[in-house]
């Protein structure tokens, strides 16, 4: 099976809990009839599911929501594997850079979205916190922001003129879409690393801020 026919697996919620894996084209019209309207929650590797190392020191929690999510990219290659393997190897990478090179406890972004579309989990606990609902992992990715904001990062390298891939694009609508729900964040409240420091991050993607609001609200019914 080639990447275009495997880049998007979603893991459907509705109200009755139904569980389905769905084509990108396929899942905008799967609610049932008076099933109330949530974001879809996509599928997103864990740490363990990726091998992350274990943090050095304690990632600290913090009880309920962000109150906005923030989108970078990690400046790594512009891949065209857009493998599975490629996203573990890729959150590999960026742990090693945050924890080695930066000297962080653990991987800087709460979650990061590969080329190739996959999703996986990067400040340790991230995840299970996400699907609570009630809490947050305090990552490391904007100064200022970190106990009120989820950074959520992109494979690549935006602020040289590359695009996102079709696959990213559409995992980074779904995990911002299914993080908003799961926070209740307003979809108007999405902004790019540059709107709080001076950096270039997340490049061509903090342009189009506008074009994932009005995609996340639509994702969420
Ligand atoms: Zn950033």
């Amino acid at each position: 099976m080639d990447s275009d026919h495997h880049r998007i697996r979603r893991r459907v919620l509705f109200g009755t809990g139904a569980v389905g894996l769905l084509g990108a084209a396929g899942f905008a019209g799967v609610a049932a009839p008076g099933a109330s309207a949530q974001a879809v929650q996509p599928d997103i590797d864990s740490t363990d599911v990726w091998g992350a190392r274990t943090p050095n020191g304690t990632n600290p929690v913090i009880e309920g929501s962000p109150n906005k999510l923030i989108v970078h990219h990690t400046v790594a290659v512009n891949t065209e594997d857009f493998s599975r393997e490629q996203a573990h190897a890729h959150a590999k990478w960026v742990q090693d850079l945050h924890m080695d090179d930066n000297g962080w406890r653990d991987t800087g972004y709460n979650f990061v979205v590969s080329r190739g579309g996959w999703i996986t989990e990067g400040t340790s606990g991230s995840l299970e916190a996400l699907l609570s609902g009630e809490r947050f992992i305090q990552g490391i990715h904007t100064s200022g922001q970190n106990t009120q904001a989820l950074g959520i990062s992109n494979e690549g390298s935006y602020h040289d003129g590359a695009e996102p891939t079709a696959a990213q694009w559409e995992s980074l609508v779904a995990i911002c879409a299914f993080a908003a729900d799961q926070y209740g964040i307003a979809s108007s409240e999405i902004y790019g690393h540059v709107d709080f420091n001076s950096t270039l991050c997340p490049g061509i993607f903090h342009d189009r801020l506008p074009q994932l609001r009005e995609e996340v609200e639509a994702a969420r019914g």
